[in-house]
């Protein structure tokens, strides 16, 4: 059995098992969920509450509900969402946190506001234009606003030097998965996507001291790892940062010859380039870091860095031979990105291909044939 899937089934099924284990050792404790891709989570954690990152119900869940309040246009991971708080599988959780990456999680917060009213559904306002002088002062502000309504729902004064040591703790969990990332593009055969995917994603549901030494027991096994290096070719992951594919259609990828050296699963998790500052006012910090320090991503719009510069740079500095979209069907933001990023990628003469899938796909014999021709057009080029 690989190294995290024990874990992975475990934490991330239904039932949110790590997060009722929380809530059992901390009575009173409140859990609070947040849409992907990313959210301040430090505030969160500094309320002494339980930030928990929401990944849809993949093939787990018959949607029965949620058809009746969103169009069949809609992306898959929007309507498990709500399926899953509709049918009561959200329970464990105290609050929902949204934030402006596209419309239809937009749409999903006020559906889920409507539908549960005496819950704690807030939208967070996210700068559209980081280039304003206003926009880390504004960005404070609402993050200022997020954690007076925390306050309320936690019962509980959330002071600076708790954020402080927040931030020190979630900058800890993000240098490790930058570690691990470049181990693995230093030594793909070392370090498996489909067991790093799951070590990161299991983070959405644990406390970030426990997925800390989790990611640093990982980081030690995968280094004294002596796997021997396929023939295979390297390719960037791009369009994933949302709605997540299912783990099968991973180890089809590493089957047809690809080791994956670059992705942008589970982004929030290590949604910083470096750390960010715990001197001064942390609020600001994180404002400024979400400005500054934030990894590119087809949800977040920063005209200073475009995405396309920024996705032809991951693919020089991870050495990759290729870069495969693989986009949620119906995912606006990745389809909006697709064509500038293709344009980029043609005038660089970097191959690609790009593939649809949904969180709860579970036959992949179609795309096993685009892979595999792709790889085959590489490795015979
Ligand atoms: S998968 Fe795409 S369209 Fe769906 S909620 Fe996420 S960003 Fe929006």
């Amino acid at each position: 059995m690989p190294l995290f899937e024990r874990t992975f089934d475990t934490r991330t099924g239904l039932r949110f098992l790590s997060v009722r284990e929380w809530k059992e050792a901390h009575p009173g404790g409140k859990a609070i969920a947040y849409f992907p891709v990313y959210a301040p989570v430090e505030l969160i954690h500094a309320g002494g509450m339980l930030p928990a990152g929401l990944s849809g119900a993949g093939d787990r869940l018959d949607i029965q509900h949620a058809d009746a309040r969103f169009g069949s246009f809609i992306c898959s991971i929007v309507k498990t969402t709500l399926e899953m708080g509709l049918t009561g599988h959200l329970e464990p959780f105290d609050g929902f946190l949204f934030s402006t990456i596209c419309d239809s999680a937009r749409n999903l917060c006020f559906v889920m506001k409507r539908n549960f009213p005496g819950m704690y559904v807030d939208f967070l306002h996210l700068p559209h234009n980081p280039s304003s002088p206003a926009a880390a002062q504004f960005l404070a502000e609402e993050y200022r606003r997020i954690l007076s309504e925390l306050e309320r729902v936690g019962h509980c004064k959330v002071h600076e030097d708790a954020i402080r040591s927040s931030i020190a703790l979630y900058n800890r969990s993000r240098a490790l998965i930058r570690k691990l990332y470049t181990l693995r593009a230093q030594n793909p055969e070392r370090v498996p996507t489909s067991e790093l995917y799951q070590l990161i994603r299991v983070g959405n549901f644990l406390p970030v001291e426990e997925h800390i030494t989790q990611l640093e027991q990982a980081l030690a096994q995968f280094h004294s790892c002596t796997a021997r290096r396929r023939d295979s070719i390297r390719i960037v992951v791009e369009g994933s940062f949302c709605e997540q594919p299912p783990l099968p259609l991973l180890r089809l990828l590493e089957e047809a010859g690809c080791y994956i050296v670059d992705d942008d699963f589970v982004i929030g998790q290590s949604w910083f380039e470096s750390d960010v500052p715990t001197d001064g006012d942390p609020v600001l910090a994180l404002a400024s870091s979400y400005l500054d320090r934030s990894v590119y991503s087809s949800v977040r719009h920063d005209f200073r860095k475009p995405r396309w510069d920024g996705l032809v740079d991951k693919v020089r500095r991870s050495r990759a031979d290729a870069v495969l979209f693989l986009i949620a069907k119906f995912c606006e933001p990745a389809y909006f990105d697709y064509v500038p990023h293709k344009q980029e990628l043609e005038r660089a003469g970097i191959p690609h291909l790009q593939l649809e899938f949904e969180e709860k796909s579970f036959t992949f014999d179609r795309l096993r044939t685009e892979i595999e021709t792709f790889v085959e057009s590489l490795v015979f080029d």
